[in-house]
């Protein structure tokens, strides 16, 4: 529990990688924001491969 850091509502928190604020605590709705906006780093599921498209 804490308070997310964009919208600074009290809840359960998620760990977000933003690709200008680094790792971040922010509530689910803040969270499915970013992924939505494409604003967190690429680095989550598919780093390591050769391609970034066929995975
Ligand atoms: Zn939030």
């Amino acid at each position: 529990m804490g308070i997310c850091e964009l919208c600074g509502k009290e809840g359960s928190r998620m760990e977000a990688d933003h690709k200008e604020l680094g790792r971040i605590m922010v509530c689910q709705e803040c969270w499915s924001t970013l992924y939505e906006k494409n604003s967190m780093a690429a680095d989550i599921g598919s780093s390591g491969s050769s391609c970034a498209f066929c995975k």
